[in-house]
């Protein structure tokens, strides 16, 4: 499938709106409402939707949420999902704070080698205030268990906030000094109306030059296949990897390879722009494959070149929050 000249191969799939956490940047600060059962895809629905979405080209496949590991069995779908042979790669977006010791071994014997796990502070006082959660020590726990048991790399994924953790850009840097991990600073992205203010927004140049200040010059890491958007650079001598996403900054929607199906069955072709389109209920009245495929190629051709964050004069600013569409 191709969307604009950009080749689409990687399907988002959120599988769940529900979190164990409340991250200030992530959930509505006013009272909201979860999506009810019967409206959430089921994971036979979801499997049939991706299984579809691969006979059109995707390879790849992330799952994420609200929380993934929130829904109940989870590891079944996981198992089912894996099995998919066009499938290359299979990865999770995770806040880690039900990832045990055995969880991750199970997702090592589904064939899942590649985590994607968010932590935006060293200091457990400041992870409660963030999450609204006490659970620093799982979180922290399950990043080590990951990177003993071989899931390579640890990708972290950290948003700064000023006056929130903007102190903690060394600290949190400081661990790809010894660990071969990929911390990713990603910009705040206003979604929403979420606790944070756009002017809490800390932007990567920012981020930069206090990395750089405190450690000397970052140097450019050549890319690989599964580096998405992230910019990468390294500290002369250290074990792990400093990556920059940049969605406000440097948008990077010439190479968006993206294509996201929300938990509610909606096919969403940008993050960031508020164009849905309906599969689920099509496949609950009885649509052909054909029909459904037909679904999907149509939903891309709406996938934006740009979005609109940056621009006031882009119509569509994202109403939806992260948890409800899946980050
Ligand atoms: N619950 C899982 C987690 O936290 O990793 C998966 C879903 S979460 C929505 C996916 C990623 O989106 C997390 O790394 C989180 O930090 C990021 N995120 C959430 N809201 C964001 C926002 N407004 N701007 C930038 N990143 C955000
Ligand atoms: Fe939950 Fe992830 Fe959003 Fe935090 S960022 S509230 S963990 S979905």
């Amino acid at each position: 499938m191709i969307a604009g000249n950009r080749p689409i191969n990687y399907l988002r799939i959120s599988v769940t709106d529900r979190c164990n956490f409340r991250c200030l940047y992530c959930v509505p600060s006013s009272p909201f409402a979860v999506i009810a059962h019967k409206k959430i895809a089921s994971y036979e629905e979801i499997l049939r939707i991706t299984r579809l979405a691969c006979e059109l080209g995707i390879t790849k496949v992330r799952i994420t949420g609200g929380e993934p590991f929130v829904r109940k069995d989870i590891f079944s779908f996981l198992e089912r999902l894996c099995a998919i042979e066009s499938l290359k790669d299979i990865s999770i977006t995770t806040n880690g704070a039900l990832l045990t010791r055995k969880k991750i071994k199970k997702l090592i014997s589904l064939g899942i080698k590649r985590l994607n796990l968010s932590l935006d502070t060293l200091d457990p006082a400041k992870f409660a205030r963030i999450t609204g959660r006490d659970r620093f020590q799982n979180v922290k726990d399950a990043i080590f268990t990951a990177h003993e048991l071989g899931i390579s790399p640890v990708k972290i994924n950290t948003v700064i906030l000023r006056g929130i953790n903007d102190d903690e850009i060394e600290n949190m840097t400081a661990l790809t000094l010894d660990y071969p991990f990929h911390i990713r600073f990603i910009e705040y992205m206003p979604m929403g109306d979420t606790a944070v203010k756009k002017q809490q927004q800390v932007l990567t140049r920012e981020i930069k030059e206090k990395i750089e200040s405190r450690f000397g010059k970052l140097l450019p890491v050549q890319r690989t296949a599964n580096d998405g958007p992230a910019k990468k650079y390294q500290i002369t001598g250290a074990a792990g990897i400093v990556g920059f996403i940049t969605p406000i900054s440097s948008h990077f929607c010439s190479e968006c390879n993206r294509l996201r199906l929300t938990s509610r069955g909606t096919l969403r072709p940008c993050l960031l722009n508020n164009y849905e389109k309906d599969i689920l209920n099509p496949l609950r009245k009885g649509a052909s494959d054909d029909e459904l495929k037909q679904i999907i190629v149509d939903t891309l051709t709406k996938k934006p070149l740009f979005h609109g964050l940056t621009d006031p004069s882009v119509k569509g600013i994202p109403i939806s929050h992260m948890t409800s569409i899946g980050g």
